[in-house]
């Protein structure tokens, strides 16, 4: 958890800190749908670093043409910060670090913020956690992503909408990769339960007057209607014709390129923060048969 989410924000360069409101009663549904959801039955299989930037790069490529990124890499020279590298890259060359960390669902990408000029935030690193699994590159597309949208101001607009893009991919890679769909299982097994959790969180807390626990909320708040934004469009993209799919992934690529911001690009497919609360479409999701 990062010291103070609002100014985190600030620094990002959003113009609001959201609100951070009570579930909803179809939330509260969709929480105890998740609930019922039986564990899987399948174990991730263990993967090589190797294997698991292959998997992402080959899925990211095959649907989209990633932009170079900036990146800063520094060394210290007598205990002072000296910058070695200060120039764009593509995304794939940025260095990957294994971390210690058990959950096999953790990325991050490493990044550092200025102040007062337009090239605002430069990446150094994606971390993964070094127990890494078919699941990890999931990881590895999600902050492959981000690289996309957070050194660019006004591309995503919405604090709340800064996970959607990252959680969507993560989704489609995980329906590609296997016919079987278990890393889909897998995967939402994972995502929707922290899902359930930021709910059950939001619905004990929200009212609160501490503002520690307000300060973690935005941040739940945020994964929370980005998840639901991202299943809402990964439900098109799931039960929709190849049109569809190839449309969505246009609209995607037209993102990257700076072309559309992703609210608007939740507009085109009218996807909005309370209609991605429907426990009827998750419903049929979870109880799919294929
Ligand atoms: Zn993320």
């Amino acid at each position: 958890m990062e010291h103070n989410i609002s100014e985190q924000i600030k620094f990002r360069r959003f113009k609001e800190i959201p609100a951070v409101i009570p579930p909803s009663k179809e939330l509260i549904m969709i929480a105890s749908l998740i609930d019922k959801m039986p564990e899987p039955n399948i174990e991730a299989h263990p993967e090589k670093l190797k294997q698991v930037l292959k998997t992402s790069r080959e899925f990211l490529s095959k649907y989209l043409t990633l932009n170079p990124i900036p990146y800063v890499k520094e060394y210290k020279l007598f205990n002072v910060t000296k910058i070695e590298i200060n120039g764009y890259i593509h995304p794939f060359n940025l260095p990957v670090k294994k971390v210690k960390n058990n959950d096999m669902f953790y990325g991050c990408s490493n990044e550092i913020i200025y102040f007062n000029t337009t090239d605002f935030l430069k990446y150094r690193w994606i971390e993964l956690s070094s127990n890494l699994t078919e699941v990890s590159s999931l990881s590895y597309t999600h902050e492959l992503t981000h690289t996309q949208l957070n050194h660019f101001e006004g591309i995503v607009n919405d604090y709340n909408n800064v996970e959607f893009l990252s959680i969507f991919l993560e989704l489609v890679q995980a329906l590609e990769t296997k016919e079987d769909e278990s890393l889909l299982i897998l995967h939402d097994n994972l995502r929707l339960r922290e899902l359930q959790s930021s709910i059950i969180e939001l619905d004990k807390y929200a009212t609160t007057y501490d503002d520690k626990i307000k300060e973690v909320l935005i941040e739940g708040t945020s994964y929370l209607h980005s998840t639901l934004k991202a299943y809402q469009l990964f439900f098109i993209y799931y039960y929709g014709n190849k049109e569809t799919k190839y449309k969505i992934m246009h609209y995607i690529q037209e993102v990257f390129n700076h072309r559309l911001t992703v609210e608007g690009l939740l507009k085109k497919f009218n996807i909005t923060f309370t209609n991605s609360q429907n426990k009827d479409d998750m419903n049929m999701y979870l109880k799919r048969r294929f």
